[in-house]
C-alpha cells in the first residue's frame, strides 16, 4: 500500500510539475516580441550556462524586452546578475576573437560608456560568435587564438561599460555569412547583423529562452552534463 501511495504522489508530482510547465510556455505574455523565434529543445541546445556546475543565478533582463534587449542586434542576450568577479565558464566549445579588459570596474551608482566595457569572445566552428561582456579588470582569462572548450573557465564577471550594477551581458552572434555586416564601430564590440535565440542542455526546460527574474525569481541552475 505504501509502495502504490509512493507510485500515486510521485506520478501527481510529476504531472503537477510538467502542467505548469506547460501553463508558462503557453503564457502568451511571454517572449512577446520574441514570436516566431527558433528556440531549439534544451535537450537539443549546443549551449551550456555561461557559470559554473552547481551554481544558480536568476536573469537581469531576457530576450526581446523593452530595454537595451529590444528588437535587433542585442534582441537575444541575456543580463545575469552576478557578483564582480564570478566565474564565466564557456557555452561553447571554439577560439577566442577578441579580448578587451584594461577597463576599471565603476563604482556603484555610476554608469559607464558603451565602449568602455571589458569582453572577450568566442568564435565556434558553425561561425557564429558568443560575446560576454562587462568583465572586471584584467577579467579575461583567455588570449586572442586560445582554444577554449565548453565548460572551461575563461573569464571573471565585472562591472565595465555601459551597466548599472555588476553583471554578465552576452549573446550569440549569427554567423557572418548569413548576413552583411555593416557595424564598423571601433572600440565597440564587433556586433554582427543579429543575435539569435539560444537555449541551454543544462539548466530546466526554457520555452521563450531565459526567463528573467520576474518570472523566474529562483533563477536557473547549471546542472551537470
Ligand atoms: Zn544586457
Amino acid at each position: 500500500m505504501k509502495k502504490l501511495l509512493l507510485v500515486l504522489s510521485l506520478f501527481l508530482l510529476i504531472y503537477a510539475c510538467s502542467k505548469d510547465e506547460e501553463n508558462l510556455c503557453a503564457d502568451s505574455d511571454l517572449g512577446v516580441n520574441c514570436q516566431g523565434a527558433d528556440y531549439v529543445k534544451n535537450s537539443d541546445s549546443p549551449y551550456v550556462l555561461p557559470w559554473e556546475t552547481g551554481k544558480t543565478f536568476s536573469i537581469g533582463q531576457g530576450n526581446c524586452t523593452e530595454g537595451s534587449h529590444s528588437l535587433g542586434q542585442l534582441q537575444f542576450a541575456y543580463d545575469i546578475n552576478m557578483p564582480i568577479g564570478t566565474n564565466i565558464v564557456a557555452m561553447r566549445s571554439g577560439i577566442v576573437g577578441k579580448v578587451i579588459e584594461s577597463f576599471e570596474d565603476l563604482e556603484p551608482g555610476t554608469v559607464g560608456l558603451a565602449d568602455e566595457a571589458n569582453y572577450i569572445t568566442v568564435k565556434h566552428d558553425d561561425g557564429t560568435e558568443a560575446q560576454y561582456v562587462h568583465l572586471t579588470l584584467n577579467g579575461a582569462l583567455k588570449n586572442e587564438g586560445d582554444s577554449v572548450i565548453q565548460g572551461e573557465i575563461i573569464a571573471l564577471s565585472g562591472n565595465t561599460g555601459y551597466t548599472t550594477g555588476p553583471h554578465l551581458h552576452f549573446q550569440v552572434m549569427q554567423a557572418l555569412t548569413e548576413c552583411e555586416d555593416t557595424d564598423d564601430r571601433p572600440n565597440y564590440i564587433r556586433y554582427f547583423c543579429n543575435s539569435i535565440p539560444i537555449t541551454f542542455k543544462n539548466t530546466s526546460e526554457h520555452c521563450f529562452g531565459l526567463l528573467d527574474s520576474k518570472l523566474m525569481p529562483n533563477g536557473y541552475t547549471a546542472e551537470p552534463y
